[in-house]
């Protein structure tokens, strides 16, 4: 009795659909792809509970007649090559006549298309890779439904995770195509709600505009660099506009989102002198070659590739950035020492002028200044709770109240606004926030304010955003109850004008809102701190409200209150 057996159809389909078809989002990039490869213009996909319900893509390209119908779903059924020298000069997304067979193997599918200008068309019901009905129906382009993922397949449908997080991935999925594919129209929508709607876009920088907003691109640089064989180009961050996570970190190969560990690190090589520990830098880099110097047939995915030579594009990309960046920063550098020339020229004639029309009394403020330098170190105090947000410690001839709340507002109001002196870290479990219609898109416009703020967050699709990492002076805040009082605020205020500060705004209600720490009586060592943070704020003496963070009574005073003057 032999004990070897060739696979039957059904399973060797299984086999290399376990490959290709990973979750829903798989299944969203081979039919995007094949619709691309039909030369359409418009794309447009519907899905349900993630995917796992349906998806069902629709496109306006070239559709295929009855008999291509009938084959496409078959195993190793592609109109993309026909010989073995095809391989080495791909110029379509697709080509290895799998994906169609793999998805119908482990789904219910149904495929409804028409060739250009004919009037007739076909659809075709599969379930399971095995046709259940077969009928004319007229429609332009071709759509194709794919419902029940991995409903024969019980144990790989275990691994699907949650409905938001595949729409995640499906959102994921079509914002690398869409930046790969300016010149398309791309629609999705999730359970009946629009989720994304991208016009044709004019070119990539259009593209990434349409999809962060033009604030995104402005912290931006652009660089391209062509030789005879490569041509390259893109978008990278400009100095200092780097993010705590490797987000938004995009390479696209011929128009394929490729990963590509070695080529990453020539572009983190490029910003070496300059990224800050733990930063990095966002990109997004477009490499075209000519169908021979790189090899797609490696990957069933073909998220990887492998290049002829690899050493050329590691070096094209590392000098090309480099020398973007450097350029940049010189420019930069000079008009900030042409501002400062500026600013000291202006600050010169003012304080000329009030000198001039102050006389004598000018001395009394810089008297003042005078009197209270900045101390080297900060004495160790004892402290006194005096109850509610108030504390007490003796100062100099007298007395200082606190008030503990106004102080831990002051600080985080200013870090915030500054940007600076914020310690972000990853959550161990993103934060999922989910905002009415209006204020998310409202927001939408400022999230670029708010991850400067060391907030690493991210549109999410379906009027949420997801939050991967958060300063640590935020860590118990209620980011939830903070993003929808800004957002309020941004719904109350719709038409901001131009001298209005968003930043200042948000780090207003940010400081505002996470001021747990005030309900929670500090020990002596934080008090401590907070003091040394206070006498460090440019404005320590008054909550971003203008109410009083600390009021001092001297001694002289004091005793004109006890009556003894
Ligand atoms: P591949 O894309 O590698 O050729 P697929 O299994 O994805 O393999 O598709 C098989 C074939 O079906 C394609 O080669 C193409 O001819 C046809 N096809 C699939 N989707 C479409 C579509 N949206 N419009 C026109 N033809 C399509
Ligand atoms: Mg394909």
């Amino acid at each position: 009795m032999p004990l070897i057996e060739i696979l039957s159809d059904d399973l060797i389909n299984k086999i290399a659909a376990g490959e290709v078809i990973e979750r829903p989002a798989s299944v969203v990039k081979e039919l995007i792809e094949n619709s691309i490869d039909a030369s359409c213009h418009e794309i447009k996909v519907d899905t349900l509970y993630g995917g796992k319900g349906l998806i069902r893509v629709s496109d306006d390209g070239n559709g295929m007649d009855r008999d291509d119908a009938l084959t496409c779903f078959q195993r190793h059924a592609t109109s993309k090559i026909k010989k073995e020298a095809d391989l080495f000069n791909i110029h379509t997304m697709g080509f290895r006549g799998e994906a169609l067979s793999s998805i119908a193997s482990v789904s219910r599918m149904k495929i409804v298309t028409s060739t250009i200008g004919s009037m007739k068309g076909t659809l075709i019901e599969i379930h399971g890779g095995v046709v259940r009905d077969t009928r004319d129906k007229a429609i332009k382009g071709t759509t194709i439904e794919v419902r029940d993922i991995f409903h024969n397949m019980p144990a790989r449908k275990k691994f699907l995770k949650s409905n938001s997080t595949e729409l995640y991935h499906i959102v994921d999925m079509l914002t690398q195509i869409a930046l790969s594919h300016p010149d398309k129209r791309i629609i999705l929508y999730a359970d009946e709600r629009e989720v994304m709607n991208l016009p044709v876009a004019s070119g990539i920088q259009e593209r990434i505009a349409q999809i962060y907003g033009n604030e995104f691109l402005k912290g931006l640089e652009h660089f391209e660099e062509t030789t005879h064989e490569f041509s390259i180009e893109g978008f990278v961050s400009k100095v200092g506009n780097f993010r705590k996570a490797r987000s938004h970190q995009y390479f696209f190969v011929n128009q394929r989102p490729i990963k590509d560990n070695s080529l990453r690190h020539a572009i983190y090589q490029a910003y070496k002198d300059i990224l800050p520990e733990s930063s990095h830098p966002l990109f997004f880099v477009y490499l075209y070659s000519s169908p021979s110097g790189v090899d797609f047939n490696v990957h069933p995915t073909k998220r990887e590739v492998r290049f002829y030579d690899k050493d050329i594009i590691y070096n094209m990309l590392f000098h090309s950035i480099r020398d973007t960046i450097e350029k940049s920063r010189v420019t930069s550098y000079e008009s900030r020492v042409k501002t400062h020339q500026h600013e000291a020229i202006n600050q010169h004639s003012t304080f000329y002028n009030t000198q001039h029309a102050a006389g004598n009394t000018q001395h009394t403020a810089n008297l003042e200044i005078r009197e209270s330098p900045s101390m080297p170190y900060s004495p160790m105090r004892h402290f006194i709770y005096g109850g509610d947000v108030f504390v007490a410690y003796p100062d100099k001839d007298g007395i200082c109240i606190l008030d503990h709340h106004a102080c831990h507002e002051r600080i985080l109001y200013e870090r915030l606004r500054d940007g600076v002196k914020l310690t972000p870290h990853q959550l161990l479990f993103p934060l999922q926030v989910r905002l009415p219609k209006k204020e998310h898109s409202l927001l939408l416009d400022h999230l670029d304010e708010l991850r400067k703020m060391g907030i690493e967050i991210d549109e999410f699709g379906m009027d949420t955003f997801i939050i991967r990492a958060l300063p640590l002076e935020l860590d118990d805040a209620d980011m939830v109850a903070i993003l929808s009082d800004i957002a309020t605020h941004f719904v109350d205020h719709t038409s901001l004008s131009p001298v209005d500060d968003v930043r200042d705004i948000i780090a207003k209600r940010i400081a505002c809102h996470s001021s747990v720490r005030g309900k929670r009586v500090l020990n002596n060592e934080e008090l401590n701190q907070l003091l040394r943070d206070l006498d460090l704020a440019k404005n320590p003496n008054h909550c971003p409200h203008g109410r009083p963070t600390r009021l001092y009574f001297s001694l002289d005073e004091l005793r004109k209150m006890f009556g003894r003057k």
